[in-house]
């Protein structure tokens, strides 16, 4: 395959036709490359889900390639021959650069750090320059956020967000936000109450095709023995459906988005969430046209500025400030451990069996699904870890091994900093420490569950609650130079040592598994 000019490359998250890299694409002198590669899926051990979504998507996208007339040299991970041997996207690239010198290698901003250094050694040992072009997907770019950064003593997602909503125009009256007002979050933590959600609006499921089929069974002829399953695959795995979950979700949730957004409820994992993250994530919808929907939404007087906003916020507000903190951060970002947490994490967390119900359900479904809400992930699964002591690096793992929406420049910011204070603050002003009474305030399965959330000792204490109070415990002299946690602290103070010692002596029985140990 000839290639005299340009070698594009488009990794599995790049799948953007009008993408950076694409400009003054000449069919006639460049050449798209294309890898799935078997690391991308084993240096984290991948769960099905995961691998399908990516190989699926990727597929799609070769063929809206073809459509488009873009030559293409693709390597599949069921090809045959010498190239199939090599395991990485890196001695893929090497090998190919070798036999097609090109003058140049094109890419977009890529969404890890590892595989950035991995390409561009490739590009630097066999002599060929490596141009790497902003990813036009994202509102800013890390320069912006550097800037927003620099002389700040703390970094907040408050201040940055405004910034971003008067520089886009986004939700503003002339020069003020839109009713006079930045932040609904007051607004938005309701509960369903006793009765539940009631009906709630069908996921949008796109049955798998020729494609989808293949894929899912190379998963499971390849990845066996990764975490969970793929039965339920529905996930836009190409551009129109993922236009089409998006106009799904502006019609059916997003009213609703803002009331709902930190609330839970057992056996339901979609509730009024977009489940967009993936498609955004993949590339396969801007970040733009689905803040623009949004808005449209509201000035068309079909959603309350309470959801369009809470919506917009996560958007344009947190997944820019994450991919900032990521970008401005690494590589020392990913060691980071500031409470010195070095315990392993339970063996439940892959398989779902556990006697405590909301690690059941959010677990369990995680695997079934590759998804769980935001509040699951930070006030579920994150929360048990960082209460119980999980080395953080071994949290992150876990995130980025099971979820569709899962790439390191947001998983990493958002588990190692926002979940697990593993940063020391810089994400998050203060570690998101509960009981399990938070969990059962915000609609938590608790009255199936063998413990009672108002319990700290005794048989039946719930063992967030239990462990809540060890948390504190355990890092009291720290946690009392924050003047966020300065209240919770105080509680600590009014301890008995017996009391002190029942809790410690529980949370040990947590730790090794003999409370809340697989069913
Ligand atoms: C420990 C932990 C790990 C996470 N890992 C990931 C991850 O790997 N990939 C990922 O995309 N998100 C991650 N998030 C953020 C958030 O939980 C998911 O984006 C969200 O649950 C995806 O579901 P949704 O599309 O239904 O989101 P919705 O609730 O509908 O929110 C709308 C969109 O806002 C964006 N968003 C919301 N919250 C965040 C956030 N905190 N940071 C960045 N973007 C946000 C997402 O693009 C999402 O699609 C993580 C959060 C936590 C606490
Ligand atoms: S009682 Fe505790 S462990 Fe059980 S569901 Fe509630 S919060 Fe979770």
């Amino acid at each position: 395959m000839p290639v005299t000019r340009n070698l594009i490359v488009v990794l599995g998250d790049q799948l953007d036709l009008e993408a950076a890299a694409f400009d003054g694409f000449d069919a006639k002198h460049d050449l798209v490359w294309m890898a799935e590669a078997q690391e991308e899926s084993t240096h984290v051990g991948s769960s099905k889900q995961r691998i399908a979504l990516f190989l699926s998507a990727m597929r799609h996208f070769a063929q809206a390639l073809r459509k488009a007339k873009r030559p293409l040299l693709y390597h599949r991970l069921d090809d045959t021959g010498p190239a199939a041997a090599l395991n990485s996207l890196g001695s893929k690239l090497h090998a190919d650069l070798l036999e097609l010198a090109p003058s140049r290698v094109i890419m977009t901003h890529a969404g890890d750090w590892r595989v950035t250094q991995q390409l561009t050694s490739v590009a630097k040992a066999v002599g060929v320059p490596l141009e790497v072009r902003e990813d036009r997907h994202f509102f800013t770019t890390v320069g912006d956020f550097e800037a927003h950064a620099k002389g700040r003593k703390s970094l907040r997602l408050e201040y940055f967000y405004r910034e971003l909503r008067q520089r886009h125009h986004v939700l503003m009256d002339g020069d003020e936000p839109e009713q006079g007002q930045w932040n609904f979050d007051a607004d938005n933590r309701e509960t369903f109450g006793a009765k539940g959600p009631g009906e709630l609006p069908k996921r949008a499921f796109f049955a798998p095709d020729a494609v989808t089929k293949e894929v899912v069974e190379l998963v499971h002829a390849r990845f066996a023995k990764h975490p969970g399953k793929l039965d339920s695959f529905g996930w836009p795995v190409n551009r129109a459906q993922a236009l089409e979950a998006l106009q799904r979700f502006v019609d059916e949730r997003l009213a609703l988005f803002g009331r709902y957004e930190d609330a839970m409820w057992p056996g339901e994992p979609w509730l009024y969430h977009s489940h967009l993250s993936s498609a955004m994530n993949l590339k396969l919808l801007s970040a733009r046209e689905v803040v623009q929907a949004a808005e449209h939404a509201y000035r068309a007087g079909l959603v309350p500025l309470q959801s369009a906003e809470g919506f917009i916020r996560q958007i344009l507000g947190w997944r820019e400030y994450v991919r900032g903190i990521y970008w401005t951060q690494m590589p020392g970002y990913m060691e980071r451990n500031a409470l010195n947490a070095q315990e392993h994490l339970p063996e439940f967390f892959w398989t779902g069996r556990t006697d405590m119900a909301c690690l059941r359900d959010a677990v369990t479904q995680t695997l079934e699904h590759g998804y769980a809400h935001h509040i699951q992930r930070l006030m579920v699964t994150g929360l048990f870890t960082l209460l119980l002591g999980v080395q953080p690096q071994l949290v992150h793992a876990w995130y980025l091994s099971v979820y569709v929406d899962a790439v390191e420049w947001v998983e990493l910011p958002n588990t190692l900093g926002m979940s697990q204070y593993g940063d020391g603050g810089l994400m998050a002003s203060k570690p998101y420490v509960a009981t399990g009474k938070y969990i059962q305030r915000m609609g938590g399965p608790c009255k199936g569950c063998a413990y009672d959330p108002a319990l700290r000792e005794g048989e039946r204490a719930c063992p967030f609650t239990t462990l809540y109070w060890d948390f504190l415990l355990r890092h009291e002299s720290l946690l009392a130079k924050n003047a966020r946690m300065a209240l919770q602290v105080k509680n600590v103070a009014r301890m008995t040592e017996a009391q002190k010692q029942a809790v410690t002596l529980r949370a040990e029985a947590i730790r090794c598994g003999k409370v809340g140990s697989q069913l």
